[in-house]
């Protein structure tokens, strides 16, 4: 595998000046030791235990679970229609397109009230603030499959799909890992914003589906539709690096599987999201069906979004992935 795109970390990216027609995508940064460091060091494979268990996240986690077990005693149809509703938003506008495809990989520019609302629907999936997650996410892109990718399932299965979040993990939690990977998204104001307050959106959600609909809308609105977005996501740190099939040779496990693609808006065409991270779509093929992507040509339409890096660098150019061997 000769392809410095593969090799080297995702920390930030420039375009290649020699062709107009096509972006090929390569590392901005040159990546000193220390930040080789930080994305080699800070997540770690561990078994978890009393001793490293982040009792937030893991209280949390079972709370949101355990109300889905509650909800079918609370069952109402607009309880369903709410439920169903953010599960899109937050799930498809706020992390797929937001988090990910905005934050994440800068696959293409928004408008200051787009980039709000996105924001907004981001800290509502109760997915982490936008730095750590687009900070931790580019760490997967740069140790993909390695040591130091947050969520390898050559790590276990279940480690990739959700355990990995339950540790207490000091060392992502240091300023310097988010400064070092996202520098170009710290100095912000709106995602300081945001990342000041996300927890505080989801306590005025809350009251308000307990103030709106009561409770049914407060279990379907908030429990199951928060689980429901989370395994989705899971889905595709644990499925889509098991399960499926690859048209590019990337370097690591990622698999194209369109199950996930259905429930993600999209992201299920992992393998070639790998091949070609900053791509702001992920479906290659014309049936592989990426809603987030027309999401994102709406915005688009409608000036909300612009600089959409939607072109696919030619697989026969040098430097760009190979087409996998079927
Ligand atoms: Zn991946
Ligand atoms: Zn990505």
């Amino acid at each position: 595998m000769g392809s410095t795109l593969l090799e080297k970390p995702e920390m930030g990216w420039d375009e290649d000046e020699t062709s107009n027609e096509v972006r090929v995508e390569r590392p901005m940064t040159k990546t000193g030791k220390g930040t080789q460091k930080i994305l080699r060091d800070t997540f770690r494979t561990q078994s978890i235990g009393l001793s490293n268990a982040d009792f937030v996240v893991v209280g949390w986690m079972a709370a949101m679970h355990l109300g889905c077990l509650v909800a079918p005693f609370f069952f109402t149809w607009s309880a369903l229609g709410v439920c169903l509703a953010f599960y899109w938003l937050t799930g498809t506008v706020g992390v797929t397109l937001g988090y990910h495809r905005y934050l994440a990989h800068r696959s293409f520019k928004l408008s200051r009230p787009a980039e709000f609302f996105v924001y907004m629907l981001g800290v509502l999936s109760m997915q982490g603030s936008p730095l750590m997650w687009a900070a931790t996410h580019r760490v997967h892109h740069a140790r993909s499959d390695k040591d130091g990718d947050p969520h390898s399932p050559r790590h276990g299965k279940w480690w990739s799909h959700m355990i990995w979040l339950l540790i207490d993990n000091h060392r992502s939690k240091d300023p310097v890992f988010v400064n070092k990977v996202c520098p170009d998204l710290v100095k912000d104001p709106m995602i300081q914003f945001f990342e000041k307050t996300f927890v505080w959106w989801t306590v005025a959600f809350g009251i308000a589906m307990l103030a709106i609909g009561g409770l049914p809308w407060l279990l379907w609105g908030l429990c199951v539709r928060v689980v429901i977005t989370y395994h989705a996501t899971w889905f595709v740190n644990s499925a889509t690096h098991l399960w499926g099939y690859r048209t590019y040779e990337t370097g690591d496990d990622s698999r194209n599987l369109w199950w996930v693609a259905l429930v993600t808006g999209g992201e299920g065409w992992h393998n070639n999201h790998h091949a070609y991270p900053r791509v702001a779509r992920a479906g290659h093929q014309w049936w592989e069906f990426d809603t987030t992507y027309g999401v994102i040509l709406l915005l688009k339409s409608l000036g909300q979004a612009w600089d959409v890096n939607d072109k696919l660098p030619d697989a026969t150019r040098k430097g760009t992935p190979k087409l996998a061997k079927s």
